[in-house]
């Protein structure tokens, strides 16, 4: 009799318990993932929603479209991309689009407007022509564009994405920052002609979590951005502009983000500049920094993060990503590479 009673207990607790958990599940994270596309840029947002937003889609020819598609489905489970942005018009922007598109739907895409003729890719035409055939819902960015995202719960912080600015116009804030100080000291570069002066700038707002997207803006109108006024205002994780290149990331940008967490989108052989990291240890706010791949270049400016924050070491590598996981309250987030179980977890700015 005994054993019976204890036997029926258990059964209704266990029972109990399975449906508090279903009908309560863990509130989600938002996720972030830089898929290696080699120093192409292709970072993946997935909302707690579990609606997704790629901005920018790496080469063509295969590798960075399976990249991503292995990513989006086998890590983040999800069977289409809901909202594509294009933030410019080069080839390791745009380049994986049309090969993405014939793995997985995309329902959206958002871009600037394609160009006619670009000055500095004298085969244009035809490298864009895939990219203007995808069949999907097309919107034209402007300053200040809102891509609508699903509501969350209630339980959840509150999510924005919206676009700065592009083709070097950025939208008005109500309150703007003066930026004086750091305006004073900032020096220009000879003007950059090409579409990556042009790219689009993008914020995103989780709670009071803030990260920023500026593609492969340029020194020149990064400073535009932040002078006289400081108009995306500080962040937490700072995607690092232009694969970390030194014609980008000039340190009136980034002493005006003055981010926790820079992320940088390098190849073995691309970006992560002298420069560009001298401006990013010369902010003291800047706690870590990671990189897709270890700098392998062989002219001496090969300065590296510490390994650990390296997500590949070696050449051919087995294109391990960063992944971010803000927190469902948006107070705290953690950068991790899941492939080498490395992992540090940051709180947000107040
Ligand atoms: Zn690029």
């Amino acid at each position: 009799m005994n054993t019976r009673f204890f036997l029926l207990t258990l059964c209704v607790l266990v029972v109990v318990f399975f449906t508090n958990t279903a009908s309560t599940p863990p509130a989600r994270t938002l996720d972030v993932y830089w898929v290696d596309v080699e120093g192409g840029a292709a970072t993946l947002l997935v909302t707690p929603a579990g609606e997704s937003v790629l901005i920018d889609t790496g080469n063509p020819g295969g590798r960075d479209a399976q990249r991503i598609y292995q990513v989006a489905t086998e890590v983040a489970g999800l069977k289409q991309i809901d909202h594509l942005i294009v933030t410019h018009f080069h080839i390791d922007h745009y380049g994986g689009a049309a090969e993405l598109a014939k793995k997985m739907p995309i329902k959206r895409i958002y871009d600037k407007g394609i160009p006619q003729t670009l000055r500095e890719d004298a085969e244009f035409a035809s490298r864009i022509a895939p990219y203007r055939q995808i069949q999907a819902e097309r919107i034209t960015l402007k300053p200040g564009t809102q891509i609508k995202l699903k509501a969350l719960p209630k339980r959840v912080a509150k999510l924005a994405l919206w676009c700065l600015g592009l083709d070097q116009k950025f939208a008005d804030k109500a309150d703007p920052q003066a930026n004086t100080a750091n305006c004073d000291a900032a020096t220009d570069k000879p003007v950059d002609t090409s579409d990556n002066a042009n790219s689009t700038v993008f914020m995103m707002e989780f709670g009071s979590f803030r990260f920023f997207d500026g593609g492969d803006l340029t020194w020149n109108v990064e400073k535009t951005l932040v002078c006289p006024d400081n108009l995306p205002g500080e962040v937490d994780v700072f995607q690092v502009n232009h694969h970390g290149l030194d014609q980008s990331n000039n340190p009136v940008l980034v002493k005006a983000l003055l981010p926790t967490v820079a992320v940088i989108n390098n190849g073995t052989r691309k970006g992560c500049g002298p420069d560009t990291f001298t401006a990013l240890q010369n902010t003291p706010s800047i706690q870590a920094i990671y990189q897709l791949h270890k700098n392998l270049r062989e002219d001496g400016a090969t300065i590296n993060t510490q390994p650990e924050k390296i997500a590949n070491m070696e050449e051919n590598c087995a294109a391990n990503y960063v992944k971010l996981s803000v927190e469902a309250d948006g107070e705290k987030y953690t950068l991790s590479i899941p492939a080498t179980k490395h992992q540090q977890v940051f709180t947000t700015k107040k």
